[in-house]
């Protein structure tokens, strides 16, 4: 059996190297239009940053490895530009010499990606302004940096050297990870730096509540954010720069851009065969990843993903799903039963110090697709036991069923264990848990690493509360109506007021019972939803009709109370 693999990176390297592990007799091609395969795209930014030196530290596996370990017969510098599905032959150019060559497959695996969105936007290739997908791309922008600006600002009047203006201003359009991570490592190469985002938050998977956390975050490392505004075109500007237009009449000058605008998928090859594309615009395929041609499998970020949670088609573009696809689409032209299971977008972005990381689905899909079986939290744990130091505050936001406690999705950022979190919020959901298994869930606990009630369990335990009846929640949005009862301490009430809260500190609470009305509902805050619950409680017992207000002032976006913990 000969098989063509076309794309030598996350999706295509995996299948090969999967497929080779399998089965010793199968031939295998993998063409890739670059230079290189199996590079480590994730790691560009921070190649752009300087974190990682060496660009040779970027390139995972090269041809040779393919070659010697694996039999694979690699071809860089060689595009797939035609397919033939009845013939099963597929036309490959040779990028350098524009030769082209036909060979014929049993199978054939597209793993071409999703190139990066270029609008034709006015002066969108002046020099100065890049993108990043690439190892070239990368390395691009890392001589644009270094070699200071290619135009001479004029004589230094004492020393009547050339000086060299440095570059210090960089835009980076888009709010996406791709964006953001680029934007920070440009903060670290002592950039003045400024964020251009259409839309009114940055990453988007994120709830907007979640997302201010973020954007104050990095707004107090030193980045600049300007959302609601889209890119309209550029201009060249004096000694090199550009001046970025926004739609909405701003200007800001760079001395680089960078355009992180999202990704398309790359379905070129997949309409020039007349496999059928989704109305996503990715390839559409099978759980065991074959196109509408049985004999052509597609993985990676170029075709439509089914989402884990809504069950709705889905455009996800991540490395471990890639990899996942590529594997399963081996083990099937192996003879092997798998399938994917779809997609849940578990993602983490690092900024700075801290983290962000999500999975599964969030409340504006929830509420986009109409499905109003869900409920949410918000909870703001210590990373590991509040008297071991170093711990750090974390926001979670976990959204689950309201009709059997299934759980739907998981937000969370802060500065300490981020990840461990979502991951393990992750494969719960994937294994279909309900917030009574997050309660019951045994993890590692000594104080430096968690508490006796982690995180994880902390939200099921929350959750089955609101579920159980014991402790009824309500959200900001209803608070206006509601009687508010505000249990901190007075000294808590100087940083900020509920407004019209009725402050009784929760010690004090049972002996001032007779201020409260029993015709009306109350509302409990706190900072953080803990002291509430105990007050709703409490007052439940006593007779009063009480809801805990989700998540107390931090929900409420209290942004800079938040990170000062
Ligand atoms: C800067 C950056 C940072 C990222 N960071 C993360 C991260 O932190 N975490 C994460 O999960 N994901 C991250 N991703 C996304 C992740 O890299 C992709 O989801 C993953 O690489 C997709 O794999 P793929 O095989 O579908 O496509 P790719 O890895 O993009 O590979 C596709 C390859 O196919 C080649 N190709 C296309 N058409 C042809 C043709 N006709 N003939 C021959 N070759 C062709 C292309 O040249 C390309 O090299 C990042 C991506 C980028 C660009």
């Amino acid at each position: 059996m000969k098989v063509i693999i076309v794309g030598g990176v996350a999706g295509g390297a995996s299948c090969a190297a999967r497929l080779r592990r399998l089965d010793e007799r199968v031939e295998i091609l993998m063409v890739e239009r670059g230079p290189y395969v199996s590079y480590a795209n994730c790691g560009l930014p921070y190649y752009v940053g300087g974190i990682i030196e060496k660009e040779s530290s970027l390139l995972v596996a090269d041809a040779n490895t393919f070659r010697s370990q694996f039999a694979v017969d690699v071809r860089t510098g060689c595009e797939a530009v035609g397919i033939s599905p009845d013939k099963k032959t597929i036309d490959l150019r040779n990028v350098a010499t524009g030769e082209v060559t036909t060979e014929s497959y049993d199978k054939l695996v597209l793993s071409p990606g999703a190139p990066s969105v270029r609008p034709p936007l006015p002066g969108i290739d002046l020099p100065g302004i890049f993108q990043l997908r690439t190892v070239p791309d990368a390395r691009a922008i890392r001589e644009w940096i270094e070699q200071g600006s290619l135009f001479l600002s004029g004589m230094d009047r004492y020393s009547g050297f050339q000086t060299v203006r440095p570059k210090t201003r960089a835009v980076v359009v888009g709010g996406g990870f791709i964006g953001l991570e680029t934007a920070e490592n440009l903060v670290h190469r002592r950039f003045e730096v400024t964020l251009v985002e259409m839309l009114d938050q940055v990453l988007a998977p994120l709830d907007p509540e979640m997302a201010r956390l973020i954007e104050a975050y990095v707004e107090q490392h030193g980045m600049r954010l300007a959302l609601n505004d889209g890119v309209a075109g550029f201009k060249p500007a004096a000694n090199g720069a550009v001046d970025v237009l926004t739609k909405s009449g701003k200007t800001y000058p760079a001395d680089i851009v960078i355009l992180a605008l999202g990704v398309r998928p790359d379905t070129v090859l997949a309409k020039k065969a007349g496999l059928t594309i989704g109305d996503l615009g990715g390839i559409r395929v099978d759980d065991q990843m074959r196109t509408s041609h049985p004999d052509i499998f597609a993985v990676g970020d170029a075709f439509e993903v089914r989402d884990f949670v809504t069950g709705e088609w889905s455009l996800i573009a991540l490395a471990g799903p890639a990899n996942r696809q590529g594997r399963i689409a081996a083990d099937v032209i192996a003879g092997r039963e798998s399938r994917f299971r779809g997609s849940q977008g578990t993602s983490i972005i690092g900024l700075f110090n801290g983290a962000a990381a999500w999975t599964g689905a969030s409340e504006k899909t929830l509420n986009r697709i109409g499905d109003t079986d869900f409920e949410k939290i918000y909870l703001y744990p210590n990373s590991h036991a509040g008297y071991y130091p170093g711990a750090k505050p974390i926001a979670m936001k976990v959204l689950f069923r309201k009709s059997d406690g299934r759980l739907l999705g998981a937000q969370a950022l802060g500065e300490d264990n981020v990840d461990k979190r979502v991951s393990a919020l992750a494969m719960a959901l994937q294994m279909g848990a309900t917030v009574y298994d997050l309660e019951e869930a045994e993890l590692c606990y000594a104080p430096q690493f968690g508490s006796a009630k982690d995180p994880v369990n902390f939200a099921g335990m929350v959750a089955a509360d609101v579920l159980r009846g014991d402790m009824p929640l309500s959200h900001w949005d209803s608070a206006e109506k509601a009687f508010l009862l505000d249990v901190r301490d007075p000294v808590e009430l100087a940083v900020e007021q509920a407004p019209g809260a009725v402050n009784i500190p929760l010690g004090q609470l049972r002996a001032h019972l007779g201020e409260l009305p029993r015709d009306r509902e109350i509302l409990v805050i706190c900072r953080s939803g803990q002291r509430a619950y105990s007050a709703t409680r409490i007052l439940l017992q006593k007779g009063f009709k009480a809801r805990t207000l989700a998540g107390g002032m931090l929900s409420r976006a209290q942004v800079e109370t938040f990170w000062e913990n």
